[in-house]
């Protein structure tokens, strides 16, 4: 089978985002791509930014330090921590991660406020939200959102831009849509009481699988790493680049 290049990929994700925004009357444009680089090597990195990618997501800091060191030239990268953060790689993560998606502890606000503040810096972040309720993933309980957002407002150095969640794992992404729909709701009720510590200007929710749905439901950020990246690339839509590229 073709092996697709990067720039390829990126066009026809760009499509799907377009197509997905139009039947949620949203602009494209108006819908962050945050390009999953976990486990890609740093020549393949250069070449996402060669394409125009300005927006990364890594998971684990000490990979994200190791190629924050080597990609100087690409200072105008923007870095997002999504996946989850222990207390003593705060300091670290601070240093160049320009958004902590994965903020799903009081205990992990409060030392992201105190490294921050050591730094001079006001840290964006995002709330992770547990939607599924499933143990083994992070993020807060929806029940307990509001209470954590009231307290937020003593931490001068976090800056809450928004709310994250990762959908429950479903054969049919459509089994995800409930869940994306409550995160929005969610995210529309907490933007009736932001302020300056806590805007609320990012809903980051869906992956590969299930970022249409996650657009469709109303998410302006999206993190995206398989598609554009992975080894495979489903064969409908395989077949619906060359298609394109047949009709010019
Ligand atoms: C890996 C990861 C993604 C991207 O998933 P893909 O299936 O590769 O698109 C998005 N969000 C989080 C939190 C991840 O860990």
């Amino acid at each position: 089978m073709k092996n697709f290049s990067f720039r390829e990929r990126l066009a026809l994700l760009q499509k799907e985002i377009e197509k997905s925004a139009s039947r949620a009357g949203q602009n494209p444009e108006n819908i962050v791509l945050v390009v999953i680089t976990k486990g890609v090597e740093v020549s393949r990195i250069r070449e996402a930014w060669g394409a125009g990618i300005r927006v990364i997501g890594e998971n684990r800091v000490q990979e994200a330090a190791e190629k924050f060191a080597v990609l100087s030239g690409q200072s105008d990268l923007e870095w997002h921590l999504i996946g989850h953060l222990q207390r003593n790689k705060v300091k670290v993560a601070i240093k160049f991660f320009d958004f902590i998606q994965s903020l799903d502890s009081w205990e992990l606000a409060q030392e992201i406020n105190r490294r921050a503040g050591e730094q001079g810096k006001i840290q964006d972040c995002l709330v992770e939200v547990n939607i599924s309720g499933e143990s083994q993933k992070y993020g807060l309980a929806p029940g307990q959102l509001n209470e954590f957002l009231s307290s937020m407002e003593i931490l001068k150095n976090v800056r809450v831009q928004g709310l994250m969640a990762i959908g429950p794992l479903r054969e049919n992404p459509e089994e995800v849509r409930p869940y994306f729909r409550q995160m929005r709701q969610m995210f529309t009720d907490c933007g009736r009481r932001a302020n300056e510590l806590r805007e609320m200007r990012y809903l980051s929710l869906g992956m590969s699988a299930d970022f249409r749905i996650a657009i469709e439901e109303g998410a302006n950020m999206i993190r995206v790493g398989n598609f554009l990246f992975g080894e495979r690339i489903q064969s409908d839509l395989a077949s619906r680049v060359d298609n394109d590229q047949e009709t010019g």
